[in-house]
C-alpha cells in the first residue's frame, strides 16, 4: 500500500496465473501450455525478422496478420482484431463492447478466473450462472431479460466441457440484442467453432489464442472476430491504450502460425489421441474425468482431497493445478495434456499414490 497509488488500484483484485517455477525438469502440467514446439516454420519466420528493420514501429493495424486469420477463418480482415494475447484482447473486450451500466454482464460460476477481474479493472455490473450439477453449461440459464451482454468459454475452463454450435446459435436467436462473446482459447483440441455464424448474427463475437493449439503461449498472441461495428470498437479501444501492441517478431510468427495448417493438425491431433488416452487411465484409477473437448482434462477422486494429491505430485515433480474456489470444484485437478511420456508419469505417480492411501487404510 502506497500513498502515491490512485483510489482504484487499492480495491483491485488481480488474476493468479498458475505457477511458473523456473525449475528445469519438471512435469508442468498446470497451465495449458501445449507440450510441442512451435511449427518450425514459426522459428524461421522469427529468425528472418531479426535484423534492421525493428528500428521502425510495426503496421498499427496489424492488417498482415488479420489476413492471415481471416483467411484461416473463411472471414475478412475487417471482420479480426489482433492484439498482445487474448487476455488483452478480452480486456478491450471488456472495457469497449461489455459495459452496460446497470444491466449485468452474465458469465459461469465455475469458468475463467479473468472475468471477475477485468469487471473489476473495468467497475462492470456482473452476475454469474451457476453450471449444472455435472458442471455442464445451459444456454437457456443466460436467457436474462436484464442481461448486458453474455460471456463464456466454450469449451469452459475448468471444466472441459463444451456446447455444440448449435445451442450457441440457439442463444444469439433467442436475444438478438445481447451481445454474446465466445471464448474459444480451446477450440481446436475439438469442439465446434462459433466462427460460422459470424456473418449471419450482428451480436457473436469470437475470440481465440495463439498460445495453446498453435504452441505459442511465450508469443503473446490473440485475435478477436465479429461483424464489423465490433471491430471498431475494438479498435477504438486499442488505439486510446497502445497503438502498435504486437511487435514485429510476435507479427511473424503468428503469421507463420496460422499459415502451417499440417503442423496445426498434426500438433492438436496428438494432444487428443494423448488426452483420450489419459483420460481412459485416469478412469481406471477410480477417476470421475469429465467429458472433455480442451487440452486438459477436469478429474476428481472419489476417496482423496485434491489439495493432497496435488501436493504430493508436487513432491514428485509433477506440477497440476487446482481451484479453491468454488468449494463444489476444490476436490477437482485440472490436468493440462503433456507428451505421452509425461502423461505416463502422472498415471505412474498417481498409481502409486491411490495405491498407499488405499493401504493405509486398511
Ligand atoms: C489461456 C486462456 C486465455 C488466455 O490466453 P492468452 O492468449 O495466452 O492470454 C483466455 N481465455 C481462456 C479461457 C484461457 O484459458
Amino acid at each position: 500500500m502506497s500513498q502515491f497509488w490512485s483510489d482504484i488500484v487499492h480495491h483491485l483484485t488481480p488474476y493468479v496465473p498458475g505457477e511458473q517455477p523456473q525449475i528445469s525438469g519438471l512435469v508442468k502440467l498446470n497451465t495449458n501450455e501445449n507440450p510441442y514446439p512451435p511449427s518450425p516454420r514459426v522459428l524461421e519466420a522469427l529468425r528472418a525478422e531479426v535484423g534492421e528493420q525493428l528500428r521502425l514501429y510495426p503496421e498499427p493495424t496489424g492488417r498482415a496478420l488479420r489476413t492471415a486469420v481471416a483467411k484461416q477463418m473463411g472471414l475478412t480482415a475487417e471482420q479480426v482484431f489482433v492484439g498482445n494475447s487474448s487476455d488483452e484482447v478480452l480486456a478491450h473486450v471488456f472495457m469497449g463492447l461489455l459495459n452496460h451500466g446497470d444491466k449485468p454482464l452474465l458469465f459461469p460460476d465455475i469458468s475463467y478466473a479473468f472475468y471477475p477481474v477485468y469487471c473489476g479493472l473495468y467497475g462492470i455490473a456482473h452476475r454469474t450462472v451457476p453450471l449444472d450439477a455435472q458442471l455442464a453449461l445451459n444456454v437457456d440459464d443466460y436467457r436474462q431479460p436484464d442481461a448486458g451482454a453474455v460471456i463464456f468459454p466454450n469449451p469452459n475452463a475448468p471444466t472441459g466441457r463444451a456446447l455444440p454450435r448449435a445451442e450457441i446459435e440457439r442463444l444469439l436467436k433467442a436475444q438478438p440484442g445481447t451481445l454474446v462473446v465466445i471464448d474459444e482459447a480451446y477450440v481446436d483440441f475439438g469442439a465446434e467453432s462459433a466462427v460460422p455464424l459470424i456473418n449471419d448474427h450482428a451480436n457473436l463475437l469470437v475470440v481465440q489464442t495463439l498460445s495453446k493449439s498453435r504452441s505459442l503461449a511465450g508469443l503473446r498472441v490473440g485475435y478477436a472476430m465479429g461483424q464489423a461495428p465490433l471491430i471498431e470498437a475494438l479498435t477504438r479501444v486499442k488505439d486510446s491504450f497502445n497503438s502498435y501492441p504486437l511487435d514485429r517478431l510476435a507479427t511473424a510468427g503468428a503469421i507463420a502460425a496460422m499459415d502451417d495448417t499440417p503442423y496445426f493438425e498434426r500438433t492438436r491431433r496428438a494432444v487428443i489421441d494423448s488426452r483420450e488416452r489419459l483420460a481412459e487411465s485416469l478412469r481406471h484409477l477410480g477417476f470421475e474425468v469429465l467429458p472433455s473437448q480442451a487440452n486438459f482434462l477436469f478429474v476428481r477422486h472419489p476417496a482423496q482431497r485434491g489439495g493432497d494429491l496435488a501436493a504430493a505430485l508436487r513432491e514428485r515433480g509433477i506440477l497440476v493445478r487446482r481451484f479453491d474456489q468454488p468449494a463444489r470444484i476444490s476436490d477437482f485437478l485440472r490436468i493440462s495434456i503433456g507428451t505421452d511420456a509425461q502423461c505416463d508419469a502422472l498415471v505412474k505417480a498417481l498409481t502409486e499414490l491411490i495405491g498407499e492411501t488405499r493401504h493405509a487404510a486398511v
